[in-house]
């Protein structure tokens, strides 16, 4: 046998759980042997696919896929103009699925390929949401029920749900409408409540999704300090993390940031600056586990913990690139978790599975799960313009989601 190629590279798109996912598959040589990646950017899923099957395909197929920097670094400047999330998700899929791979020749799961675990699975958090704070202090008490001892608190999604009934023009256009002073005000009533209610022993997480000006995002953090948050997520757009720093010189609340984040320019400072404590990005989206392991790292050097993200707009194998540097990472603070309905599982065999609060991955070689491409076909992705992202305060004007 000869020297081990690329012989295909191709996009999966499937939505078995009605959230469009990306995923790539590479094929070698040696038949049998193929790993797979997450390049899941579920509003422009289309985009992604197009990228992969007619762009990374020509490039990668002949190449040896256990040159996973050197393609990882070709790759990413072989557009010229770079660090965008089609192309970093495209770029992704293929990186991961080059770890899978690289762990199947090994005969190793991914995390022993990245240095070993430095612990046996990930703390998870889960989203506890509610209509009313009684409401939300129940699917609170739920997941503490089932083992989980972090936990997202959120009234009404992102933003809240206040109506801005009587606050909008004549002809609203439309959009999801909420009131950023009215939100800012709420979140600090709910966690007056849920501390008076759990006191301080769950570890309580909130995400501000950037919905509220940089000064409203300074008073939320310094007005939640005595509610000892795990963190607070993403109160700052990535183009206003100027602004890190005078939050960080008022209060102690401990700052999760990144989920926008494309390229390292946008998190370097502010990790050197020690104004962040959770890095958060969306593995996938800055181009896959080779960068993300860069990212740890220095995260280690500064102080920063790890958060990557992980909603339901992450696939399978996504998750599963996470729960491996998780375990792989000195500097891992908490895994965002989901959970993976039947149908994921039946499309992904192998999926990460959760115990008592904890994330665990399968110890096969690689990333240690599959995909059924027949039961993808299945669970057809459909093309809908999405309506979350177009975010009006109740004048209409348009704001970051
Ligand atoms: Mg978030």
């Amino acid at each position: 046998m000869g020297r081990l190629k690329i012989t295909n590279v191709k996009a999966i798109v499937t939505a078995p759980a009605g959230i469009n996912l990306v995923v790539v598959k590479v094929e070698t040589s040696d038949p049998g042997l193929y790993g797979l990646g997450c390049a899941t950017f579920t509003q422009r899923f289309l985009t992604v696919a197009e990228a992969v099957d007619e762009y990374m395909k020509p490039f990668l197929v002949g190449r040896d896929p256990s040159d996973i920097e050197d393609i990882w670094q070709t790759a990413m400047v072989s557009s010229y103009w770079r660090n965008g999330p089609v192309l970093n998700n495209a770029i992704s899929g293929v990186d991961m699925a080059l770890w899978d791979i690289q762990g199947k020749r090994a005969g190793m799961p991914v995390y022993q390929l990245l240095g070993g675990k430095c612990r046996e699975a990930a703390a998870a958090y889960r989203h506890a949401n509610g209509s009313t704070v009684e409401e939300l202090e129940e699917n609170v008490r739920r997941y503490m029920g089932e083992g989980y001892r972090f936990i997202r608190c959120q009234l009404g999604g992102y933003g809240g749900d206040k109506a801005v009934d009587g606050k909008q023009t004549k002809n609203p256009p439309p959009g999801a409408y909420y009131d950023p002073a009215v939100y800012a005000r709420d979140v600090v009533d709910m966690f007056d409540y849920l501390r008076d209610k759990l006191g301080f022993e769950p570890e309580l997480l909130h995400d501000v999704h950037e919905r509220v000006p940089p000064i409203l995002a300074v008073r939320m953090a310094k007005e939640l300090e005595p509610h000892r948050l795990f963190f607070l997520e993403d109160p700052l757009a990535p183009e206003d993390v100027r602004w890190l720093e005078t939050i960080r010189r008022q209060c102690s609340t401990p700052i999760a940031i990144g989920e926008l984040f494309n390229n390292p320019h946008e998190w370097t400072m502010p990790m050197v600056h020690g104004h962040l404590d959770f890095i958060r990005v969306h593995i996938s989206q800055i181009g896959g586990i080779t960068p993300a392991k860069k990212l740890a790292a220095l995260g280690e050097t500064f102080a920063v913990r790890t958060a990557w993200h992980g909603p339901g707009d992450v696939s399978p194998v996504g998750h599963a690139a996470n729960v491996h540097l998780d375990l792989a990472c000195p500097n891992f603070g908490v895994q965002e978790w989901c959970g993976l309905d039947e149908r994921l599982q039946e499309v992904f065999p192998g999926c990460p599975t959760v115990d008592n609060g904890y994330v665990y991955v399968s110890d096969a070689p690689g990333l240690g799960i599959d995909v059924d491409e027949q039961k993808a076909a299945q669970y057809p992705a459909e093309n809908v313009l999405p309506r979350w992202t177009m975010t009006r305060t109740p004048d209409g004007s348009s704001v970051r989601p």
